[in-house]
Order: structure tokens, then sequence, then C-alpha cells
């Protein structure tokens, strides 16, 4: 039965790579009581060079262990879950069902799950294999969770596992990733699969976009419009830049029970839900439900095409700091995560110059009356107004003991304590850091996804334009040395995005994601003189055995003798 299924498997892929895959493939067979056929020779390391690679891997001597039925799971009370998991990954790649227990019987050989004062780094573990067992200790029991990923990873390499003493803790705090689920919207069954791919690559920040000119996708009740009308529109735009409406209704949102749902799947995996509410630009959405918080008062319709629109919210109407605080209210009360993100970025200032409440507003800040400079994501300053709205919302949240998160356009004018994530460039971020603010280094230069992975767009089913190939995101530092050592502290890390305006449906976002997200994953988690590029690409040919036992989509270019999927699969 297991040589059938695996000889199903192995016949099933490239003919170019067969020899590789019975390299993998074969230690299985050892659950049948082989142990003479190791896949590796006693003290290679390769199969615990996982991505992201860890920091120290030191073989040790002896013995191996072998993962074969007997062995059981042995974790205390408080990590069960984490236990659960294990049990569940392992038998995914080895079809063993390894039982849990607690307490320890004599004679039997354990995979021993532990958080351990050993452990410095609450996110740190440090991983021991000998002949007679396997112990993972963790400084918390995301510690644990990160040993269980590097263990998985190494048992589908092979189940003969050599001696070894695996030290490692990740080089940031924040490993994000990011997915636009308002251009188009994605099921609660695929931001759970998405967040499994955050967990195999040890990811511990999900940057949830939520609404957008082109819908709000989030259930707020005090405000059910956002559902009823923002939520939906009448057609889009197709291709790049074209005026051609194709006239077809599209819509979807979460209802908070949903996203209840998603922030406790993502914990289980000791990953933070992050919401993103982008304000006061973007909002064509809110304003299409509710015209009296616009500038005009419309009316306005959820937008059709890409870009910046320049309606946005008004930011001299008190209405609208009701609406923005009974949002967040809402929106603190699905996501505990204490950082929420508000936007902030691409807000044109056309319409305040030509509404007379916001410019009487504005002169009473007592500075010029409009921006000269015409409207440009790439120079724009914070105008005195869009400060002003920003530091009312800064200060509600801090009232509610949390933490304002956005993008680096809100740099100008904002608060010492505002965290900004850098997407013009590293710049923003390098300036930021140098100045005190907290920052997530998202730079469009290495971090936009949505961009092609080649330059040849023959396969590449983005129009976004843009190329980020996987050596440019693998090239990131997102704390380089030539920032001062006290900037660099406050760089807490790196995070990938992925817009979704030309990302139609879910194996798109999956071929976009992947492989450049394991390659983001080194830069967020792995020591920069442990990285070599090179050596990279083996871990990650071994990592795509998992891409395709879940059936993710994902761009082979680094492999050219696997099929591409065709245009159409998408
Ligand atoms: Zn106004």
């Amino acid at each position: 039965m297991m040589r059938t299924k695996i000889f199903n498997k192995v016949t099933g892929m490239v003919k170019g790579l067969l020899p590789f895959y019975l390299f993998i493939f074969l230690p299985f067979n050892t659950l049948a009581g082989d142990p003479a056929r190791s896949a590796l020779p006693l003290g290679s390391s390769k199969n615990y060079e996982v991505v992201p690679l860890p920091q120290s891997i030191v073989m040790q001597k002896g013995e191996p262990f072998i993962l074969e039925a007997g062995v059981e799971i042995l974790a205390t009370a408080d990590l069960q879950q984490e236990a659960a998991f294990l049990q569940q990954y392992l038998k995914e790649v080895t079809w063993n069902d390894l039982p849990i227990v607690q307490k320890r019987a004599k004679k039997v050989r354990y995979i021993e799950l532990a958080v351990s004062p050993n452990v410095k780094e609450a996110e740190g573990y440090i991983l021991t294999v000998n002949q007679k067992g396997v112990t993972i200790q963790g400084g918390s029991a995301a510690g644990v969770f990160y040993g269980i990923q590097t263990l998985r990873k190494a048992v589908k390499e092979g189940v003969i596992m050599n001696p070894v003493i695996i030290t490692d803790a990740p080089r940031f705090t924040w490993r994000g990733m990011h997915l636009d689920c308002s251009r188009h919207f994605f099921s609660t069954d695929f931001v759970k699969k998405f967040i499994d791919l955050l967990a195999l690559h040890n990811m511990n920040r999900f940057h949830w976009h939520l609404t957008d000119d082109q819908g709000w996708r989030i259930e707020i009740k005090k405000w059910p419009k956002l559902i009823s009308v923002g939520s939906q529109r009448t057609g889009t735009i197709i291709g790049t830049n074209s005026d051609i409406d194709d006239g077809i209704p599209y819509g979807g949102y979460y209802s908070q029970d949903e996203a209840r749902e998603i922030v406790a799947y993502a914990a289980a995996r000791h990953i933070t839900v992050i919401p993103e509410i982008d304000m006061p630009g973007h909002m064509l959405a809110a304003l299409a439900s509710y015209p009296e918080l616009g500038c005009t008062g419309g009316p306005y319709q959820v937008g059709h095409y890409w870009g910046v629109y320049k309606d946005v919210l008004c930011v001299s109407n008190e209405r609208v700091y009701q609406f923005v605080e009974d949002v967040l209210t809402e929106i603190m009360d699905i996501f505990p995560s204490e950082v929420i993100h508000i936007g902030g970025d691409e807000t044109p200032t056309d319409k305040w110059q030509q509404c007379p409440k916001c410019q009487a507003l504005n002169a009473t800040f007592g500075k010029p009356t409009a921006q000269s400079e015409e409207f440009s994501p790439l120079t724009s300053r914070l105008s005195p107004l869009q400060a002003h709205f920003t530091k009312r919302v800064f200060d509600f949240l801090t009232a509610h003991h949390r933490r304002a998160l956005g993008w680096d356009e809100i740099l100008d004018g904002s608060p010492q304590d505002a965290m900004i994530m850098s997407w013009r460039g590293t710049e923003p971020g390098a300036k930021a850091a140098e100045t005190g603010h907290d920052v997530v280094m998202t730079p469009t230069t290495f971090c936009y996804f949505d961009y092609q992975q080649v330059e040849d767009t023959q396969f590449e089913p983005s129009r976004c334009g843009g190329f980020i190939p996987i050596e440019k995101v693998y090239s990131l530092d997102p704390a380089p040395d030539s920032l001062s050592t006290a900037a660099r502290e406050h760089i807490l890390g790196a995070q990938a995005n992925l817009w979704s305006e030309y990302m139609t449906n879910e194996a798109m976002v999956e071929y976009q994601a992947l492989p450049r997200m394991s390659a983001l994953s080194e830069v967020q988690w792995t020591k920069p003189e442990r990285k070599d590029y090179e050596a990279f690409k083996e871990r990650l040919t071994r990592l795509t055995t998992f891409f395709e036992l879940y059936h993710y989509q994902y761009a082979k270019h680094l492999w050219p003798d696997r099929q591409m999927p065709s245009r159409w699969q998408f």
C-alpha cells in the first residue's frame, strides 16, 4: 500500500528529477522496518538545512534516531496544541500517527516538547536529536512551534535522523505577509490556507488589507451599509489601464464571526492578524455607502478601476471621526493585535482644497492653504489636514491601548510612537528609524509580490508590471550596517505585500507568493552571515515538496524541468 503510494508520487514527478525524489521518498520505507536504508550518510546535516535556515546546526556523534511506529509525543499540558500540530504534520509526511502523552514511561522513545529557561529568546528553540529521541525546547510555546516546523521539514527528508543540536532564534520579531482582500475577495478557507504558508515559513504577522476603494470587506455592525453597499461593485475594468468595464457584479465580505475564526486560526499558529483599515484615502467604498462622509456629499460608486481616487474622507467633518471611531472600536473588538494598521497612503488633497469646511480648518493651522505640488505617491508630503486627521486617529487608538501603524506617507508630522511601514523604497524607513520610529521594511523594490517574477511575461499571470525576481527578494537586508546601531534596533522586521488588482483568483495568489515567500523567510529569520543564495536554492528545492504535498501553485522558473502552470489554469 505504502509502496504504491510512493510509486505513484514518484512517477507523477518530472522525469529529470526522478533520482532526486527517490532520494527523498525512499526513507519512508524505513517505517516498514529497514533502518539500513538511510537517506543520508551518517553525519550529514543536509536534512536539517531547511528554509528558513537555522542559525546553528551542530552534528553530533552516535547512532541516528529512527522515527517509526512506537515513538510517542511527550508534551506538558500547556503544549498540547503544539503537540497536536506535530502529530498532524508527521502524519502528513510519514503516514505515522504518533500518540500524544503527558507522562514519561520506561523504554519508550519520545519526541519531547517543553518550554525551557535554557532558551533565552522567546521565539527561539533548541532541537536535539540522538539515538534515544528528539527534544524541542522552546523559549515559549512559539519557540517550540518553530522547532516543530524545522522538525517536520527534516523528517520529510528522511525518518532516519542523524544526531544533531540545532540552536535557533529569529533575527527579526516582525516577520510578515500581507494580503489584499479588497480588490479581489478570497474565501476564509483560502485565507486559512494562506496562513498555513506563513506557519511553514516561521512568519508571525498576517497583515490583512480589508478595505479599499474597490470593496469594503469587514462587517461593521454600527454602519451596515459598508457591507450592503460597500462590499459590492457593479463591474471591474478589464486588463491594465483599459476603459472597458466588464459590467459583472463583484463582491464579498467577512462577517465578524468569520474574522474571529481567522484570528483564532492564526493565533493557534503563533501568528498575529494585523487588520488594516486604510484612511483617509482609499475610502471610496465607504463613501459610496455613506456619501455624507465625503467633501462633496457624492454620489459615489464603489471603484471599478485601480489606482488612486481623488475622493477621500472629509477631515473637517465631525461625523467622519464618529465613523472612524465606531469602525476602529469594532475592529479592536475582533482583533486582539496591539498594532492596528490605519493606512494613510496615497491621499490626494484635491477635494480638501475645494471644500470650504476643510479650507477653514486648514486656515487654523496657520500654514498655506494648499499644496502647490501635484499629488504623487512618490513625492507627497503629509498635508497639515492629513496630519491633523492622523493625529486624532492615533490618539484614539492610544487611548485604547493600541498602537497605530501606517504607510510611510504618515511619517511627516506623526507622533514619535507611530510605527511606519516603509513601502516607497527603504529610504523612508531608514529615515524613520534614525528619528526613533519603529519600522517594518516592505519596499516596492524587494517586497511587492504582485510584481512579475521574470521579465518575460509569457507565463506570468500578473499584469501588474514591475519585476522582482526571487534573488532580489533574497538580497534584501532590512537593517543594513549602513544604519546607526540605534536605528537598526528600530527596524522590527520585513514583510511582503500581495496587492490583488491583478490576482483574480486564489491560485494566482499562491503563484505570486511562491517561492518568493521562502526567500523572504530567510530575510526575516536567518542572520545575514548565514545567508547564501546558491545554498538557499538547494534548500528551496527540498522545501517545494511541501508546496506539492499541499497543492500550492508556485512559480517554477528555478527548475526548468518542472512544468509551469499554464495561463488557463489561473
Ligand atoms: Zn472636506
